[in-house]
């Protein structure tokens, strides 16, 4: 309830006609939900990069990785990011051939 009324403030303060918005389209946002720095922006997309921790059973060890996702960048959120932000992406349905993850938002 609460949630759906920030959504609609959001809605009436910004204006898109992107399909794919998460905000204003007809996307769903369902799945794996990400949290990652910029390191490239693309017309309507953005590269995120974050980092993960892999177990190797055989060694009883743990060991970083490095994960780069390609996500959507709708047209009412490109504005207000630049690369080196920490924003928020969630997965959804396959966009295009390497997306398959939309920006929701910007943390910092
Ligand atoms: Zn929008």
């Amino acid at each position: 309830m609460e949630k759906n009324e920030t959504k609609n403030k959001i809605k009436e303060e910004t204006e898109c006609s992107d399909p794919n918005c998460p905000i204003h389209g007809q996307i769903s946002v369902r799945g794996k939900s990400f949290t990652g720095k910029i390191i490239k922006i693309f017309p309507k997309r953005a590269v995120i990069e974050f980092q993960r921790i892999v177990k190797y059973p055989k060694y009883e060890r743990f060991a970083k990785a490095t994960t780069k996702i390609h996500a959507h960048l709708s047209d009412c959120i490109k504005h207000q990011i630049n690369i080196g932000d920490l924003v928020k992406a969630t997965e959804t349905r396959r966009i295009s051939k390497i997306k398959h993850a939309v920006i929701i938002g910007k943390i910092r």
